[in-house]
């Protein structure tokens, strides 16, 4: 199968799955994480039309966006775990940064910004030791440092559920949260939630952005 074929199915299931859920289509937006798979692959998901692409390591991210210079409008998702020595390769590229998860790395990301750094906070809502995220409890205090921190454009919330259980529990609880920041005036109106295994019912739940590797791209070595 093509790349080109898969995306297809992939944006069919987003539309049946945002009109099962009574949403617009439109309103749940895909990015295909790209990371590990060469320029060439990025280039054929342009080419059927894709233009919001996920990335996890700020090196990788950086190279391809020289080998990709070429594309307009292609935009870029920095979705991996943020390192502060890296937030100068990473912003000026970046159309959204997912993973923020402290006031600490959201100003390092803003130091050197030209303009506001579109960002989401990762919400560790397995509480995982082995990610790194905000807690629940802490969530709402450090979204309004971030929503108060110069050079931060606050978007939004993402997680990423522990493997092994189902999902859509953890889906309900994300919407949950931005749903009680916005109660309390914070802008947390995009929701980052839901992978090739289950972003139907990411959507379901509520996910604005969707980010899909796998099942565009085939299996990462
Ligand atoms: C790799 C990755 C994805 C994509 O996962 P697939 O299962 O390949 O769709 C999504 N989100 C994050 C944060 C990732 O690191």
């Amino acid at each position: 199968m093509t790349i080109a074929t898969r995306l297809a199915a992939v944006r069919q299931a987003i539309n049946d799955a945002a009109q099962s859920a009574g949403r617009d289509p439109a309103a749940v937006q895909l990015i295909a994480v790209s990371k590990t798979h060469p320029a060439q692959a990025i280039r054929e998901a342009y080419d059927a039309g894709q233009r919001h692409f996920g990335e996890s390591y700020a090196q990788e991210l950086a190279q391809k966006a020289r080998d990709l210079a070429d594309l307009p409008d292609l935009r870029w998702h920095f979705i991996g775990r943020l390192q502060t020595n890296k937030t100068s390769l990473i912003t000026p590229l970046s159309y959204r940064v997912h993973a923020v998860h402290s006031a600490r790395h959201a100003r390092a990301l803003a130091a050197r910004a030209t303009e506001p750094v579109a960002c989401l906070i990762a919400v560790n809502l397995g509480e995982e030791a082995s990610k790194t995220g905000v807690s629940t409890d802490t969530l709402l205090t450090v979204a309004a440092e971030l929503h108060a921190c110069e050079g931060i454009s606050l978007r939004g919330l993402m997680t990423l559920p522990p493997r092994g259980e189902p999902s859509a529990p953890y889906f309900s609880t994300l919407a949950a949260l931005a749903q009680a920041g916005r109660d309390e005036g914070l802008p947390l109106t995009e929701l980052s939630m839901g992978m090739s295994g289950d972003y139907p019912q990411a959507i379901a739940a509520g996910a604005t952005w969707v980010r899909v590797g796998t099942a565009i791209f085939g299996s990462r070595s």
